[in-house]
């Protein structure tokens, strides 16, 4: 196992109560609105406060437990952390800033290891300037950076990105897919943008209020409309996998396969046979239940009603399981087919009579992609 948390915590009037389990490997958004208490957590997992009770273990290690009174100090826990600021030392230069916590680590990383990080994040050309002298996508590297050289167990990330702006933003992301596709470091990755959850994450744990409510796949999670933090953002729907299958003879569109149904999106570049990633949104879904004809929207998918959920006051979330021939088994959500999720008013479902099982067309406005997966 890569990662079990079961703690409760209590500061003044706030309650943590945080369960989840992870067994992969890769990214695990931790994702939840501003004081629901993510940052509180991973101080907890780092070690820089301790729950009140509970058990926290991250590969094989039992680093805390408080019935067999273990509590790791912070420097064994082998936990790499970047804060939301980079919180860099000032005085000292980024070389200095970098080796601060490989210095007096046992398990340091060969030479030519801690040259591939430098190199792999850019940072070489940094290595004289003072943190004053940088921008804050640079600042956010060398704290990577900082991290990483320390050679840790897993990585935690608090909202890394918050702080930047888009462009500093798709600066920094690719690096964080690098680390989850080639050093397979186990990364906890606090965030409350979905965007980030659909492009990076593999499993997710959405928290509220103190509590942790789910965790699983992050092509499970997107789609569960009855989670508060997810259903509350409008922003809730459907990671799928596709490849570049191929484009438009002008290269205006690229055309993907995802399992069987083509999906044409804005033009990805010469890389057929890539895997990318497909996030649509739930309100970006609309059914139809005739194929429409003259529509902007350049994706119209044939879709089996499979599920229709009413939690949400006046809206109707729609599970939409992709084919016209799905059978009954097909429909459960588990059968493994791609299942899109929309959301509409409770007034359209009853114009429109959507019933269970009934065969209908999504109409796609927009689909985010993310990937391919580059190497850098
Ligand atoms: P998040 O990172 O999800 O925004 P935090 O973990 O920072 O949430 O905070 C969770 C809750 O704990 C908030 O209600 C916050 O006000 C409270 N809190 C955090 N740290 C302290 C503290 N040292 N003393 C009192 N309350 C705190
Ligand atoms: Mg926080």
């Amino acid at each position: 196992m890569s990662i079990g948390v079961n703690i409760h915590h209590k500061i003044k009037k706030f309650t943590l109560d945080a369960e989840f389990h992870i067994q992969d490997p890769g990214i695990t958004a931790l994702f939840g609105p501003s004081g629901s208490g993510k940052t509180t957590l991973i101080n907890i997992i780092a070690g820089l406060e301790n729950p009140t009770r509970g058990h926290i273990q991250i590969k094989d290690h039992v680093i805390f437990e408080h019935n067999r009174r273990i509590n790791l100090p912070i420097r064994k826990r082998r936990v790499g952390y970047v804060f939301q600021d980079a919180r860099l030392f000032p005085h000292k230069s980024v070389r200095d800033n970098l080796y601060f916590g490989a210095r007096r680590n046992s398990h340091k990383l060969a030479r030519d290891e801690q040259d591939a990080i430098i190199e792999m994040l850019g940072l070489a050309p940094l290595l004289d300037r003072r943190p004053n002298k940088l921008s804050g996508g640079e600042k956010q590297r060398v704290a990577l950076g900082r991290a990483l050289l320390a050679n840790p167990d897993i990585l935690l990330l608090d909202e890394p990105l918050s702080a930047l702006d888009h462009a500093r933003k798709e600066e920094i992301l690719p690096y964080f897919e690098w680390l989850r596709d080639h050093r397979k470091l186990p990364i906890l990755y606090v965030t409350h943008s979905i965007d980030e959850v659909a492009r990076l994450a593999d499993n997710m744990v959405v928290i509220d209020n103190g509590k942790t409510l789910a965790s699983g796949s992050v092509f499970e999670m997107l789609g569960r409309s009855d989670l508060p933090p997810l259903a509350g953002q409008f922003d809730a729907g459907t990671v799928l996998a596709a490849r570049i299958a191929s484009r438009d003879p002008k290269g205006e569109v690229s055309f993907l396969d995802c399992a069987g149904q083509r999906i044409v999106v804005p033009y990805l570049g010469h890389r057929a046979n890539k895997d990318v990633r497909l996030h649509i949104r739930a309100r970006d879904v609309m059914i139809s239940r005739t194929p429409p004809n003259d529509i902007s929207a350049n994706n119209i998918i044939p879709v089996t009603i499979a599920k229709i959920s009413s939690e949400q006051g006046d809206t109707l979330d729609v599970s939409l399981c992709f084919g016209h021939d799905a059978d009954a088994s097909f429909l459960a959500e588990t059968s493994g087919r791609p299942t899109l999720h929309a959301r509409i008013t409770r007034w359209s479902g009853s114009r429109l009579k959507l019933g269970l099982h009934q065969k209908v067309y999504a109409v796609i406005k927009s689909v985010t992609v993310s990937g391919p997966r580059r190497e850098l």
